[in-house]
């Protein structure tokens, strides 16, 4: 591959973004080549850590089967290669046909991680609503916006990170921070080391647990019948804060005489966790208060009932007096700069945002339409057709539920324009396929609202023929007719310029600062000085905004869908995307030494429930939900890593993708989040040697059950 450095022979410090977490990392140049990526220094994010991830982004950017050509698909289903000005000038023609045929809105625009965050979002939302519609969707639908609108429902901002080294007590709901977070660990150490408690609350035993001094493993999905439990115990203690209930919030009266059926017998009833285990949580917090940590992970918004659960959380927090401090629910500020968007220029509602009528939180909150809804307009089955849809750097046809559906609703399309560095499954199935550059061929702004710092990240090398993704937006746009108005800038550096203005801060200070440079100093309690960033300016345990939606104002409890659909035929509860050291999602599972510790993929299954089937580790075992069949390993673990009767899969494999058992169509109500963390399945041993069987994704599609039709659309 000819690639070529910016620089010759040097250390270039930017910051990793092989994951979410964005450490700094120095990476090594010598002779035009990178050779070695170590940890950068100086940035508290990492504090010169760094993960074996981010070792790997050479593995990824040197990768021999990173696309380097535009390809097109032929008649017989082959790609051809074809230039990227004669890519360019055929998608922007197409677009415009289908803007012609059936209106703007009938295109779309699907965000992933893998080519960045922010910066890389607000490109695409710029260029959807440029073009005239509001059908932006991203990878957030299925991580992240459940947490995003659980937070925001309750006090009006989203930051759940806090200073764990401060607290004396770090309470960790369904999160792997070992895994997810590695960043998090040094800080979990020291608070460790100062004598802070801590409280791991997961169905699956995950590392940092083996520290926890309670661990307590509730069924999926019922985390919010455990907030509140303590919520009950602390209010009847009198343990609460008092001054922030009594000012700061509205809606306490509500949230104490709803949690009064809360009584330790029935959280166990509910979460499987024995009453006296949810007294010793509530009597440490009660001891603890208000110095707490509570952390809520992606493992509870996969639920129907996972805004509510994470809800009953941030408002245990705020009880506890846990709120605007150092070590709690750090409330960020926000710094002054340019935004990308075009919502207030542009805001398109009235063209019917795909899913924004069934989920009008997700919408109006975080301006997002319904990626598996968007699966029922491409297939003929919404209010307008979906025809065309560019997708950078995601991979729905792997990561979103129901994966036949996607397949099928992805493969309908007039026009599918993947941007990305690998040929994926989505790539696969695309019409256009676009080279995407990696995380160390682009230079842009990343704001870190923990630190409230800011950072420049440095473009380290190229490829010649891929282009950034701001270029690839702008030349689309010029070729549309609408480049000059809404993507005037030239170059990334340009953009970045742009958005930094209102700061006060300049690029070159950026640029010589790589750690970063605090935007506005921390500051904590600020309620007591201003309102909080909610309609009623408090916290709100009650939500008038939701009830006039017509939810429940205070989240009440409902049981999830595999306790009320218990089913003879599906007595598993299968969770799906517990995290891998090495992989992140759909992605590095093509680097080959990542690929010798994971080799293929495989379910994770209780000992006593693979004795009673006769599975022993290393056997084949099918997956059956009822909408469709997987066959993989079985990985016996030991009796204290899962509950009896849960079964945990990877979700991110290409070649075994879980997703063809979960459903779409059973969503949260207020994220539209789809079922990922409890899904009835059987299991069923396999006759074969699974080893020696080549990856595949076979489906098994069970049409004689109640589910199937309005599982498949
Ligand atoms: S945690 Fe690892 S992969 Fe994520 S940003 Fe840090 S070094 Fe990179």
């Amino acid at each position: 591959m000819i690639a070529r450095t910016l620089v010759e022979n040097a250390v270039v410090k930017t910051l990793c973004r092989m994951c979410s977490n964005r450490c700094s990392i120095d990476v090594h140049v010598r002779d035009g080549c990178m050779v070695e990526i170590t940890p950068g220094q100086g940035n508290p994010c990492n504090n010169g850590r760094m993960c074996p991830r981010g070792g790997a982004a050479l593995d990824m950017f040197y990768h021999p089967d990173r696309i380097r050509t535009p390809l097109k698909r032929q008649a017989d289903g082959s790609f051809a290669e074809i230039s990227r000005e004669t890519a360019i000038a055929e998608i922007a023609e197409k677009m415009m046909e289908i803007k012609h045929r059936y209106g703007a809105r009938s295109m779309g625009v699907w965000k992933g991680e893998a080519v960045g965050f922010l910066q890389q979002e607000e490109y695409a939302r710029r260029f959807a609503h440029a073009f005239g519609t509001p059908n932006y969707f991203s990878n957030d639908s299925a991580c992240y916006n459940g947490r995003f609108l659980g937070h925001m429902l309750v006090n009006g901002f989203w930051n759940p990170f806090s200073y764990y080294a401060k607290a004396d007590l770090i309470l960790l709901f369904g999160t792997n921070p070992p895994v997810c977070h590695p960043p998090f660990m040094a800080e979990f150490a020291d608070a460790k080391a100062n004598g802070a408690n801590l409280v791991v609350i997961d169905p699956r035993l995950n590392p940092i647990a083996c520290y926890a001094d309670i661990f307590a493993q509730p069924l999926p999905g019922t985390d919010g019948a455990l907030a509140w439990g303590l919520i009950r115990h602390i209010v009847k203690a009198g343990e609460y804060d008092h001054e922030l209930m009594d000012h700061t919030s509205i809606g306490f009266e509500e949230v104490v005489a709803y949690a009064e059926k809360f009584t330790p017998d029935y959280v166990e009833e509910q979460t499987g966790i024995y009453a006296d285990v949810v007294v010793k949580i509530a009597q440490l917090i009660i001891e603890n208060r208000p110095r707490i940590s509570f952390y809520m992970g992606a493992g509870l918004e996969h639920h129907d009932n996972g805004v509510d659960n994470i809800r009953a959380l941030v408002i245990l927090s705020c009880i506890t007096g846990a709120f605007d401090m150092d070590c709690g629910l750090f409330w960020p500020e926000d710094m002054p700069r340019n935004g990308l968007t075009l919502y207030d220029e542009q805001p398109l509602e009235e063209e019917k945002p795909i899913g924004a009528d069934r989920f009008p939180v997700l919408y109006e909150l975080r301006k997002e339409c319904h990626s598996m809804t968007a699966m029922d307009y491409m297939l003929g089955n919404g209010d307008y057709p979906l025809k065309g849809l560019i997708v950078t750097a995601a991979n729905p046809a792997v990561t979103n539920p129901n994966t036949r559906k996607v397949e099928a609703a992805l493969g309908s399309l007039d026009l599918l324009v993947v941007n990305d560095l690998f040929l994926t499954k989505t790539a696969r199935l695309a019409h256009y396929i676009l080279p995407a550059a990696s995380f160390l061929e682009r230079s842009e702004i990343h704001i870190d609202p923990k630190y409230q710092r800011v950072y420049l990240t440095s473009k380290v090398a190229e490829i010649p023929g891929i282009m950034d993704e701001y270029t690839l937006w702008h030349d689309l746009a010029r070729c549309l007719g609408f480049g000059e108005r809404y993507f005037p800038w030239e170059n990334e550096t340009q953009v970045n310029q742009y958005i930094l203005e209102p700061s006060g801060i300049r690029l070159e200070q950026l640029q010589a600062h790589p750690e970063g440079i605090q935007y506005k100093p921390l500051t904590f309690q600020k309620h007591l000085s201003r309102p909080l960033p909610t309609a009623s300016g408090k916290i709100e345990l009650a939500s008038p905004y939701l009830k006039k939606l017509g939810f429940s104002a205070i989240p009440e409890y409902v049981p999830p869908y595999h306790l009320r659909e218990k089913s003879e035929d599906y007595p598993f509860i299968l969770t799906t995307g517990a995290r891998k050291t090495l992989l992140y999602h759909s992605r590095n599972q093509n680097f080959e030494h990542f690929r010798k510790v994971h080799p293929r993929a495989k379910v994770e299954i209780h000992p006593d429930d693979a004795a009673a089937l006769g599975i022993s580790d290393g056997n084949a075992v099918r997956i059956v939900s009822s909408i469709g069949a997987l066959e993989v390993e079985a990985n016996i673990v030991h009796k204290s890593e899962l509950l009896r009767g849960v079964i945990e899969m990877y979700h991110g494999w290409e070649d075994w993708p879980i997703n063809l058992t979960t459903f779409d169509s059973v969503n949260d109500p207020i994220s539209g989040f789809p079922l990922l963390k409890g899904v009835p399945v059987r299991l069923e041993k396999v006759e074969l040697d699974i080893k020696k069987q080549a990856p595949n994704d076979k489906l098994q599609t069970n049409h004689n059950n109640k589910n199937s039709k309005s599982q498949t659309g």
